[in-house]
């Protein structure tokens, strides 16, 4: 069989554990047979982070940037166990927060959707992507205790020496004190990510602040995203026959619910972090949800959702057979592919992609699945190993080949 050819290598992050494990086998059996896989390697494993003093996953960000699609393997972030566990040299910081900073980009997180696990809102009928600026706001805000009365005061001291000065309050006991800032450059990359994420996928576009309250701040927010859709990405919407639209976070915490899905909702940093353990866990599982981070110069970095599942691994290693969920990472591999495939204009590897996920929702469909998977299933499932479900998801391929 003539395997399918490529014109720019992707850049591929391999990673940690099981999911690495996943990783080899995915190529091997669902990629490798059907195409001339082109990948510039990066092993992020956290051995080789180590042996490279993290220069590695700089390095593959870089890489990233220049050819402008990744897939990435989830990976370990240390902490204190791991550093004795893998004798690290430093505490290396998550390989995901370095990426991102690189690339200035923004995550999308979006459920993948099987007929047999139903999401807890009835009216969901498609996938609900959630958009996290994530950068200041409260993750980095400077707060006190205050011990008494006394006035509490902002103060912004520029460098020719200006003052701005306003009281916040003015105490007449004890409580509380909290100060936080964001940046114009960073809304404004948090902004362009999701308008091309939205052209990209072809879906709405909202964004949600509590700009009736927060006038100032987090009306600057509703400020830039506007400015910027009129000025760069208004026509490209009408183009493409989707729309961007503003409402309090309050109101689209209510439009959501009642919505049949199909759309992507850029939050700010704090709303994202509560809103989409809510949407993840109403869709069902943490092993069907892929991410894609997006510069806003717009590359692509596609991933699952889930981390490197330390516990399937540890069983793994004692010769057991485990039923681990490959499916965000087949999805994280697919996405990648096709995105390749349409900024090199090959239209079979775009083909390849939509195959490749076809046959692993159908593969699902027809009741064969991991066990995370059997046990949220409405209907007749047989619970599988990762091995023997990754060949059921090969044949069905070579089905449609
Ligand atoms: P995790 O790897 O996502 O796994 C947590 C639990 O969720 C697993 O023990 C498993 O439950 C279930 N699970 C997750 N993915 C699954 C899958 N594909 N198939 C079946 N079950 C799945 O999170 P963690 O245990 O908190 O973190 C493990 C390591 O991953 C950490 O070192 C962390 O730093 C890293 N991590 C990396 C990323 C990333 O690279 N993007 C993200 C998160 C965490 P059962 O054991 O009950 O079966
Ligand atoms: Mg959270």
């Amino acid at each position: 069989m003539n395997r399918i050819q490529m014109k720019t290598p992707l850049v591929e992050m391999d990673g940690d554990e099981m999911t690495r494990v996943l990783w080899a086998w995915i190529k091997e059996m669902l990629i490798e047979p059907f195409v001339d896989l082109k990948t510039e390697y990066y092993d992020l494993g956290l051995k080789k982070r180590d042996e490279t003093n993290d220069q590695i996953t700089v390095d593959s960000a870089n890489a990233a940037k220049k050819y402008g699609v990744a897939v990435k393997c989830a990976t370990i972030t240390p902490n204190a166990q791991r550093v004795e566990e893998y004798n690290l040299k430093e505490m290396w910081k998550s390989p995901n927060g370095t990426i991102r900073a690189i690339l200035d980009g923004t995550v999308f997180r979006t459920p993948i959707l099987v007929d047999g696990v139903r999401p807890t809102v009835r009216t969901w009928k498609k996938p609900i992507t959630i958009a996290r600026h994530a950068y200041g706001d409260v993750y980095k805000n400077t707060e006190t205790k205050i011990p008494g009365a006394g006035k509490a005061e902002l103060i912004f001291t520029g460098e020719d020496g200006s003052e701005i000065r306003k009281t916040v309050f003015d105490f007449k006991g004890p409580g509380v004190l909290q100060g936080m800032y964001n940046l114009d450059g960073s809304i404004t990359s948090f902004a362009h990510s999701c308008f091309r994420y939205a052209l990209s996928t072809r879906q709405d576009l909202w964004f949600s602040t509590k700009d009736t309250i927060s006038k100032v701040y987090d009306h600057r927010f509703k400020d830039i995203f506007a400015e910027l859709y009129e000025k760069e990405y208004r026509e490209a919407f009408e183009k493409a026959g989707i729309t961007y639209f503003y409402t309090l976070i309050d109101d689209a915490v209510a439009r959501v619910v009642r919505s049949e899905g199909g759309f992507i909702w850029a939050c700010k940093n704090y709303d994202r972090d509560v809103m989409s353990d809510m949407i993840a866990t109403a869709f069902g599982s943490l092993a069907m949800m892929t991410s894609v981070l997006v510069s806003p110069s717009g590359q692509f970095e596609y991933e699952a959702a889930h981390g490197t599942v330390t516990r399937h691994y540890y069983r793994y290693l004692k010769g057991e057979e485990t039923s681990t969920n490959p499916v965000a990472t087949i999805f994280a591999w697919s996405g990648a592919l096709r995105k390749r495939g349409e900024l090199d204009g090959l239209t079979d590897l775009q083909d390849f992609a939509g195959k490749l996920e076809e046959a692993t929702l159908e593969t699902i469909n027809s009741g064969v699945m991991t066990k995370d998977l059997a046990l949220l299933y409405d209907g007749e499932a047989r619970a599988v190993t990762s091995r023997e479900f990754l060949s059921e998801i090969q044949k069905r391929i070579q089905m449609k080949a």
